[in-house]
């Protein structure tokens, strides 16, 4: 049972800061999930926990105690990458009893790790065979054993899944939540850019934003539950990042602040939404979002036209062009009979409503 906590971690390529005052504690059996656009520096956080580079400046404390001079090894971190990294003229037990050796554990010791880790990983039967005969996700599967088998404070995962095919991701990331699981009270922190995989997997999600255009604002735009940052977003770009189809915006300026919610003026429009309006301004600009699930197609209140549609079998999304924004608004629909050119009625719940202020910043949704 570890915690991990990051205090004012800044990291600097030169001139370029990549990560920005990031403070944050990941709680003792806690699964994160690091998550974000390229570049955004997912991996060089994960690489500073792990101790492969070192912060430009904050404190990256291990149970309490500062490790910013502590070297990798001594950390008691295990790192999983992308690319395996096996030892090709190894078996696979060799591969996973290689680190065991290096700290001189007994013999016993190290033959009932990795028994262990290879019934959990289902690799029993693959001990024998080295890497060249085995299937990417069984390397993923070692690499993964290599780690559990040392029996580390902490597990950093770099986007582990991302040369798996499609399937093979599914099944290997319910193997990563069953392995969390099993593994009581080991922290772990995943990084990657797949959003389906950090709103299985994670307790907590961390979502960074690339510093490009905005170097004074610090990289985490939110820390939270993976349905807080889908229900509450804090600002239009966590919004924008979470959830796909992306949230629908559109934008208008405010026209009346009640004690229920805010109306906007949209195009000649009055559209509501039930948020709090502290500190807005009657004039001032602003946007609202909805998601596509929370679009009513065919009830009454605005029209559109349908500019396209995607089958997915089970519901469609459909694209309406209309008055309210330049893009068109998506809407989840079961209507599948919808065609090219028809007039549609639709409504926007001020329930479902998000709204913005200028800056990006959510209003608190009322309750
Ligand atoms: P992500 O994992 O989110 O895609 P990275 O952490 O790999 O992002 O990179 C963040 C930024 O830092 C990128 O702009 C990348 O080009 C830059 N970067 C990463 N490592 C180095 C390095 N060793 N030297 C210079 N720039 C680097």
């Amino acid at each position: 049972m570890s915690q991990v906590e990051l205090v004012g971690i800044n990291k600097r390529f030169g001139e370029t800061t990549v990560i920005a005052d990031v403070n944050l504690t990941i709680a003792p059996g806690e699964f994160c999930v690091f998550i974000g656009p390229s570049g955004c520096g997912k991996s060089t956080l994960l690489r500073i926990i792990a101790g492969l580079e070192a912060p430009s400046s904050g404190e990256l404390r291990i149970d309490g105690v500062r490790v910013n001079e502590m070297e990798p090894a001594k950390r008691d971190i295990a790192m999983v990458f992308q690319s395996y990294a096996l030892y090709p003229h190894m078996t696979v037990f060799e591969n996973m009893a290689f680190g065991l050796r290096h700290l001189h554990l007994p013999k016993g010791e190290i033959d009932q790790r990795i028994e262990v880790a290879a019934q959990a990983l289902n690799l029993a039967t693959m001990l024998q065979r080295k890497p060249i005969a085995l299937s990417g996700g069984q390397r993923q599967r070692v690499a993964i054993g290599r780690a559990i088998v040392r029996k580390p404070k902490v597990f950093l995962f770099d986007e582990p899944l991302s040369n798996l095919d499609a399937a093979l991701r599914v099944k290997t990331r319910v193997e990563i939540a069953k392995l969390h699981r099993s593994l009581d009270g080991v922290s772990m922190v995943y990084v990657t850019h797949d959003q389906v995989e950090a709103m299985t997997l994670a307790d907590k999600i961390v979502l960074l934003r690339p510093l490009a255009g905005n170097p004074d604002l610090p990289s985490v735009a939110q820390v939270g539950h993976p349905l807080e940052l889908y229900h509450h977003p804090a600002n239009r770009f966590v919004a924008a990042f979470i959830g796909s189809p992306s949230m629908n915006f559109i934008e208008g300026a405010i026209s009346e602040v009640t004690a229920h919610d805010v109306t906007v003026n949209v195009a000649g429009q009055t559209l509501a939404a039930a948020v709090e309006g502290q500190g807005l301004q009657v004039g001032a600009k602003a946007t609202l979002g909805i998601r596509p699930e929370h679009v009513l197609v065919g009830k009454a209140g605005l029209t559109g036209t349908v500019a396209h549609m995607e089958h997915l079998g089970e519901h469609a999304y459909v694209h309406l062009d209309t008055a309210l924004s330049p893009q068109p608004l998506i809407a989840k629909t079961q209507l599948d009979a919808l065609k090219l050119g028809e007039r549609v009625q639709f409504s926007l719940p001020a329930t479902a409503m998000h709204l913005f202020d200028a800056n990006g910043q959510a209003m608190r949704r009322q309750q």
